[in-house]
This record gives C-alpha cells, structure tokens and sequence, in this order.
C-alpha cells in the first residue's frame, strides 16, 4: 500500500501507543479525541487544590529491568518519573481489629500468613511457591526473530505454563474455600470481590509486586498519559481534540476515513480505532459488520463493573495509615441502592503533588450498575442526591475508622458509572472492558479478540475492548502489537526506539 496515512480514533493509552509505534514505523497517523485531554480512562481532575486521581494504583512494567519496562520507554511515559514501590498491596481489617496485610515482598507475606493461619501452611507455601515460580519470569516483547529466538522465549514462558495448568481453572472464591481458618477465608473472599476471578490473576500480580514491578509513578494518571502524548507529538504525530468521530466512512468493503459529528470528513488509507468497541461496531460502523466472537462477548457482558468513585480532599495528614485498606463492615451499608459488606478506602499520601502540605486525598470505590444510575438520571435531582448520600454514607463510616474524619473532609467529588461513560465512551461506563474469567484467561496470552471485522478491509481495532482483562500495559501492548500487524502487511521490518 503506498498511501500510509492512517487515523485512530481515540487518544486512550492504546490510541496514543498506536499512534506512536505507527509514526515509529514511517506512517502519518492522526488522531481524532472527543475528550479536550489525552489519557481517556487513564487521568485525573483538580477541585480546589486536591487532584483526584481516576487511575493508576498500580502499573506494570515500573522496574527498568523488566520487558514490560521498555514498552513504557519506547512509548515516554515514565520518563523522569519517580516510582513509588509499596510496601504492601491492600490491607484488610475485621470488624473485631483482626489485620491481614499483602505484604509485596513474598517472603514477608509467607511468614504473616503462616502466623495468622498455621493450620494452612499448605495452602500458604503452594501459593508462594507459585509467586515466587513466576517472579522470576518476565514476559518477553514478543519481538523475537528467527527460530532460535522463539524457542528461547517459549522457554522462557514454561513456568507460566505449568502455574496455568495448575490453576488456571480456580478462582479465587475457590482458593478462599480451601483456608481451613476462617479469618484467612474471609480474606481472599473479600480482597478480590469478583465473580470468577482466576487465582492466576492474583498470583501474577503477586509476582509483580514482589519483583517491584508494579509500581506508581508520583505525579499519578494525566501527567502519565501526557508524556506520551507528547512523545507522540515529538514524533510528528497530529491530535485533534473535542473532535468526536460518528461515522466510519466505507466504501466498497473499506474503511476509507471518518465523519465527527461537526459534519467534517477526514480520508486516510487505514482506520484503527481505539475507542470504546461497542460504539464502534454497532454505531460508527451502523452493526453492519459483525464478528460472532465478539457478539458473544457483548452479548453475555461479563465487564469490570462499573464504579462509584467518592473522592474527598481532607485537612488532615493520613499517611500514618496504611495507603489501601479493605474495612469489613459489621453492618453493611447501601451505596447506590446495592448493600456492600465493605468499605475499601485509599489515601494518596506517598504522592505529595495530589494535595497541599499536611492535607490527603482519599479514594473509596464501589462497583455499580450502570443501568442503576442510567434510570436514575431521567431526574437530575434524583441523580444529585443519590451522588451526595453515597459520600455522606462513605464519610460517616470512614469516621468510625478515624475519629474525627467527617469534620476534616474539605472537597467531595462523586464520578458515578454515567461520569465514566460521558467522559470515555466506555460501554455500560466499564473501567476496564472485559473482566478476567477463568473461561477467557488464555485468552490474554493468546492474542486476544479480533482486532479486524469480518468483510471490511483496512480497518483495526486496539484497546481495552478487543483484550481481555483491560489495564494500561495492555492498552499500550495493542498499539504497539496493530503496527507489527500492519509492518508485516507491508512486509516492512518492524520498528522501535527509545527515549
Ligand atoms: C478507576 C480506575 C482504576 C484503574 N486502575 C488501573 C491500574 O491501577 N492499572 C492499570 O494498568 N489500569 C488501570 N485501569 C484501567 C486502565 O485505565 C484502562 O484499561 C486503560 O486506560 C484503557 O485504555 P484504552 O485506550 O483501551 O481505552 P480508553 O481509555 O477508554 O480510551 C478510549 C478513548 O477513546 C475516546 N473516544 C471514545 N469514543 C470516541 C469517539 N466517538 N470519537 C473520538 N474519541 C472517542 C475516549 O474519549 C478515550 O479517550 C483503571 C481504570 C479506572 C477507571
């Protein structure tokens, strides 16, 4: 193909990456943003003085040992940014005081279950084992040349192998069932409160934090989404923003370009869209184009359920307490007409750029449903006080925790599932596309969805809603895995640099 124009749709992280590795790669890539910032899902908003942030918890690929590392570096993104390692990953508290800790380090981890639960130990040393098995795995880039280099990377990968076979059908509500002590079930029931969530999920992310490399980049989300749009942008790529696309311009079975919905056209010889899928599909591309594969997703809608993000700017320094805890609740309380049997509650105090000297940002999310706030928002003052009772209700229970909280609470910002899909597009207002099951698991390391539609030429899909299990390394991976796509297309040799 000699024209090597493409647009994207979307300036998300997989969007940006696209755009990046295709201006890499000697194509002239546009992208067109609805949003008046870069980042989509992965950003952060300021209310008098407090920056509350959307996104990052944790990202994989923060050691600069790591494969995952590289990504970051090709793409800018933590360039000059300090990482944060945290000492644990979430704590969790009984209503009696009893405290469990996930200690990053798996060492420390092991001994502080064993103490807590010695009727487990082997539970407990199969599970580390299993950690510490892959912690000492890191997932090449998959860029291997000839032969040689791939059976050394399938060599590579055998731990992950057999640690799938192994438990690759349990989830964790399974695992929580095999702990004898009753504290210890309780834990792993409420640490990971998703139907059918693969222990394999859990065990990879233990061994990423015990390889410290799963950090947070101090600054948070939006700073993180622009260095790399500004690696795009240095790179010569165009970003157009406030620029929503509705149509998917096709002619003779091509993509062949894209209307907004201020009427303006815009031609290019490759389409990739990286927004929202369903809205892709069914709306840009009017459903004329369908894969049965991911109709069937759509269709059973096992999505990372939306949530509820109360976040609340405080006069008061909370780092003495640990950054996530999950509180069970000895009554429950009801946030958004749901009873939830815990409070999960974050400051950011090891991020002094997210609030002034002395003063903290707390976080507590729930999930949600969206068709919830959806009827809700036929009466915007039903929406209205809905949003202030779910932080009153978040408020008054955290006060229980630490007394005195309610009367420091400065700045209350409610984003509800609605607020997710205003700003994003994302369907059902998902935080992270399809959720990870123990049906879709293998799917993660084999490629995915498809990224092409059925009958229409030229045109890709990346992100979150064509990958299963979502997240920002894998929104980046997308970009970065259509232009191999489109290289080979072109029988052009793939390429990528470093900054
Ligand atoms: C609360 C929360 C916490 C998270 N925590 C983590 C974490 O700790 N670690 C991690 O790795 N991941 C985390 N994630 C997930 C991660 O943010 C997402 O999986 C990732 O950002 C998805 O990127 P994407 O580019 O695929 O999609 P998106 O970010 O949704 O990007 C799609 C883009 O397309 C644009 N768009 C949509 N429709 C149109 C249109 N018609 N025209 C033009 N533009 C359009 C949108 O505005 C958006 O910018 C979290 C997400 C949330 C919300």
């Amino acid at each position: 193909m000699n024209d090597n124009s493409v647009i994207i749709i979307g300036g998300g992280i997989a969007g940006l990456a696209a755009g990046i590795y295709g201006q890499m790669n000697g194509y002239k890539t546009s992208i067109f943003e609805m949003h008046n910032l870069p980042g989509g899902l992965c950003t952060s908003w300021q209310r008098k003085g407090y920056t509350f942030d959307g996104c990052i918890h944790w990202l994989v690929g923060t050691n600069p040992a790591s494969s995952s590392h590289l990504m970051w570096e090709e793409l800018g993104a933590l360039k000059d940014a300090a990482i944060v390692d945290h000492e644990a990953f979430i704590t969790v508290k009984a209503p009696d005081g009893k405290t469990f800790t996930m200690y990053n380090d798996i060492d420390r981890l092991e001994k502080h279950m064993l103490d807590l639960a010695p009727q487990d130990e082997a539970v407990i040393k199969d599970l580390c084992g299993a950690v510490r098995k892959l912690g000492s795995l890191d997932m090449p880039l998959d860029d291997a040349k000839g032969l040689g280099a791939r059976i050394k990377g399938l060599i590579k990968m055998s731990p992950m192998i057999s640690i799938s076979r192994k438990y690759g059908k349990t989830s964790v509500k399974d695992f929580a069932r095999r702990f004898k002590n009753p504290f210890m079930r309780t834990v792993w029931e409420f640490m990971y409160d998703m139907p059918d969530f693969p222990l394999m999920g859990v065990i990879t992310t233990m061994a990423w934090m015990n390889r410290k490399d799963a950090g947070y980049p101090i600054g948070g989300s939006l700073p993180f989404s622009q260095s790399i749009e500004k690696r795009y942008k240095d790179l010569g790529g165009e970003i157009q923003y406030n620029a929503r696309v509705e149509k998917i311009l096709v002619e003779n079975e091509r993509a062949v370009g894209i209307r907004l919905t201020d009427g303006r056209e815009f031609r290019a010889a490759r389409v990739i869209s990286a927004a929202d899928g369903f809205s892709t599909i069914n709306h840009m591309l009017e459903g004329k184009f369908q894969d049965p594969k991911l109709q069937e997703y759509y269709r059973k809608g096992e999505i990372f359920e939306p949530l509820v993000m109360v976040s609340l700017g405080v006069n008061r320094d909370l780092s003495a307490y640990p950054p996530t805890t999950v509180n069970i609740l000895d009554t429950p309380i009801v946030i958004a007409g749901e009873e939830k049997k815990y409070i999960q509650v974050k400051h950011y105090c090891y991020d002094p750029t997210l609030s002034p000297k002395g003063k903290s940002v707390v976080m507590a999310m729930f999930s949600s449903t969206y068709d919830y706030w959806k009827k809700l928002a036929e009466d915007p003052e039903r929406y209205d006080a809905e949003k202030k009772q779910a932080a009153l209700t978040v408020i008054s229970t955290i006060n229980k925790f630490i007394p005195g909280f309610e009367k420091d609470v400065e700045v209350v910002d409610v984003a509800t599932p609605l607020t997710t899909e205003r700003y994003t597009g994302n369907w059902q207002g998902s935080f992270e596309g399809w959720r990870l099951t123990t049906e879709n698991l293998m799917q993660v390391f084999t490629g995915g969805l498809p990224h092409t539609l059925p009958g229409l030429k030229n045109f890709y899909m990346v992100g979150q809603w064509v990958e299963p299990g979502g997240g920002l390394p894998t929104a980046g991976m997308s970009g970065r895995n259509i232009f191999k796509r489109i290289c080979k297309e072109d029988g052009k040799e793939f390429k990528t640099t470093r900054v």
